[in-house]
């Protein structure tokens, strides 16, 4: 693994404009339930069934005590080493973006500034009515318990994207266009396979970046990039981050 990590730093010590793109796989060692198992009386209902406007739509309230059940278990998480060398690479180079599919909110709570985050975040809600979107804690709830709105007291939902929903396309646009330029890109803990996120590390190498991937498991991605390490985030990125302070 040093090894590895020092000839990366060796090929890629010059680059200035780095993305790094995480999954799931980034926050499984901080024991963040997966998506599909938040365990308890959630365990019987599938994500789709939960996550979906038409959910919603059917039972607000079903889908908001769902969501306040996995804001709950993120806030007795921690950020692992891997978030926290993640958040640590900002200083390694003069122009880094993170780019997240996490919603948990813990690359924030590690440090990481220049987050672009494609899915959302558990810990806001947004109006169902007006722009507002402001943190779920400490917002107003209704006669009905539910989070409302502390601007215009409609009726509030997550802030995150849901299944059928297109992702925001500021944070999307944003994200192509770092990579379309990146010098050396990162994609850490994700599988490969949700779209759109899973194209660009294919942008990036395609404009020349040298391409890394951190997984344990090999992933439709694993071949065409330029070094790979076969190692959880809390292990491989900490010894990445030395190797960079190191050249
Ligand atoms: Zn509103």
């Amino acid at each position: 693994m040093r090894r590895e990590a020092r000839e990366l730093a060796r090929a890629a010590g010059g680059s200035q404009r780095v993305v790094v793109l995480t999954g799931a796989g980034v926050s499984s060692d901080s024991g963040i339930p997966t998506f599909r198992d938040v365990g308890g009386v959630w365990s019987r209902f599938r994500p789709e069934d939960l996550a979906s406007p038409e959910a919603f739509a059917r039972d607000p309230r079903m889908v908001w005590d769902w969501y306040r059940a996995r804001a709950e278990n993120v806030k007795e998480a921690q950020p692992n080493p891997g978030h926290i060398s993640i958040a640590e690479m900002e200083s390694l180079f003069p122009d880094f973006y993170l780019v997240t599919q996490n919603v948990d909110g813990l690359h924030q709570r590690a440090g990481s500034r220049r987050v672009i985050e494609l899915h959302g975040n558990l810990g806001r809600a947004r109006c169902t009515t007006c722009p507002s979107v402001f943190p779920l804690e400490g917002a107003p709830l209704g006669p009905d318990g539910m989070p409302h709105c502390p601007s215009c007291g409609a009726l509030a939902r997550p802030d995150v994207v849901w299944f059928g929903e297109p992702l925001p396309t500021d944070a999307l646009e944003q994200a192509f266009e770092l990579s379309s330029r990146a010098q050396l890109f990162f994609s850490v803990g994700t599988s490969g396979l949700v779209q759109p996120a899973a194209s660009l590390p294919y942008i990036a190498k395609s404009a020349g970046a040298i391409l890394v991937e951190v997984n344990p498991n090999e992933t439709p991605l694993s071949r065409v990039c330029d070094f790979v390490f076969r190692a959880g985030a809390s292990e491989a990125i900490p010894a990445i981050v030395e190797a960079f302070h190191g050249i």
